[in-house]
């Protein structure tokens, strides 16, 4: 550009003193031919001319030294020009993320090495080969469609998409990319920079899952068990649907653990977990509480359906044996249920109710489900809970 400024420059100057020379050439010819007509004197005229023949010359050699300065120039310029250019190779081809240049179009014209390895190519050319549009890395049609407004607005920053390639499948990409400002120079060139986070996408997917699973049973632990319950309760608040809980504890655990072993007592844990997944339908949520205790949430059960629910796990659980070097032993559990009754439920009643019907399954014999009561009485049937507040002296 300053290159091409200085060349104008110099071309204009060089002009002016060409025609100036040519003018002091034709004003010498004419005065010679003047003098040959008339027989005057041209000495004076020659002497001006002369003069103004040495200024030209003068003039020259300034422009010729110029000349060669702006040469010193525009060659300095292009070292640099050349130094940055390496340098662009320089990262283009050894950086470790993907770069590809596309036209308006969205046709590829431009990708460095590390972009045909991430999409399972040997080499640029080949990668280019088989994929000229760069809308064709896209898995779904809807996710370039938000790549080209996140683009316009200027917005496109670590946008990570789902992208495909015929060689290598799937990956998890954080793509960057703008418009080139120097629209001469590049038009419509778009630069994208493409980092593969596949890994990283899947251990963050992992480290969640680890942080809401409980890791012996591989079921769902408190805290998630808690916010999936919340939701459900906003949810059968909203519809008018009836929602139940089970809270459900192992009988005499503790002397499943003094008599067997702790190791024994992880495998009984781990069976039953397998069995209350197994109880229940897809929609119910299971979790472990805590030690031995489990709780399930039913979405869309009422109190009779949840009994039924109840009574299948105690049956299940009852038939499920543990193997101990061949040996079998079996368990029983404790369930207490309590069934959503009004809009003011909130999780933390719930979860108090269904404590209150356990602990009276417990008191009742074990191995058996007891029902939450507002009346006071947690027994099962109705009839044995007229029964315990006649004995309490309360009907
Ligand atoms: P109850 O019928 O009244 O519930 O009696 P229980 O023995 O089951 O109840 P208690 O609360 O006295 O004992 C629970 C036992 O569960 C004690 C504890 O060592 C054991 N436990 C808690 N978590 C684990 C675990 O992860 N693995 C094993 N093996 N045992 C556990
Ligand atoms: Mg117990
Ligand atoms: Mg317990």
């Amino acid at each position: 550009m300053v290159g091409a400024a200085v060349a104008t420059v110099d071309k204009n100057m060089s002009r002016e003193v060409f025609r100036k020379e040519r003018l002091v050439l034709e004003g010498a010819r004419a005065a010679m031919l003047r003098s040959d007509e008339d027989g005057v004197s041209v000495a004076p005229v020659l002497a001006g001319l002369v003069d103004e023949y040495g200024r030209l010359l003068r003039q020259s050699r300034r422009l010729v030294t110029m000349g060669d300065r702006m040469q010193q120039s525009l060659n300095a310029l292009n070292h640099d020009l050349a130094v940055s250019e390496q340098k662009y190779r320089g990262i283009f081809e050894n950086v470790a993320e993907g770069i590809c240049r596309c036209d308006a179009d969205g046709m590829l014209v431009e990708a460095n090495p590390a972009m045909a390895e991430m999409f399972g190519f040997y080499d640029s050319e080949s990668f280019l080969e088989a994929v000229p549009d760069f809308q064709s890395l896209f898995c779904r049609a809807e996710d370039y469609e938000l790549y080209e407004t996140l683009l316009a607005a200027d917005q496109l920053r670590r946008f990570q998409v789902r992208l495909c390639s015929p060689e290598s499948g799937r990956l998890w990409a954080e793509v960057s990319a703008s418009v080139m400002d120097d629209r001469e120079a590049f038009p419509g060139g778009i630069v994208c920079v493409l980092a593969d986070v596949t890994e990283r996408k899947h251990m963050i997917e992992e480290m969640r899952r680890l942080a809401r699973t409980d890791s012996l049973t591989g079921l769902y632990n408190r805290g998630h068990f808690m916010e999936l319950t919340e939701r459900e309760l906003a949810r059968s608040r909203r519809t008018r649907s009836p929602l139940s809980m089970l809270i459900v504890d192992v009988d005499h655990f503790k002397n499943v653990n003094d008599t067997y072993g702790h190791d024994v007592g992880d495998k009984a844990l781990v069976t039953l977990s397998r069995v209350l997944r197994d109880a229940v339908r897809e929609i119910d949520v299971v979790g472990r509480f805590g030690g031995e205790e489990f709780v399930v949430l039913l979405p869309d059960a009422d109190r009779r359906n949840a009994c039924r629910v109840a009574d299948r796990i105690l049956e299940c659980v009852r038939e499920a044996r543990i193997d101990i070097g061949g040996k079998q032993v079996g368990v029983t559990v404790s369930i207490g249920l309590t069934a959503c009754e009004d809009d003011e439920e909130d999780l933390d009643r719930l979860i108090k109710y269904a404590d209150i019907a356990l602990y009276a399954a417990k008191k009742n014999g074990r191995d058996r489900v007891e029902v939450y009561r507002r009346s006071g009485c947690h027994c099962r049937r109705e009839a044995d809970c007229m029964e315990a507040m006649a004995v309490r002296g309360e009907s």
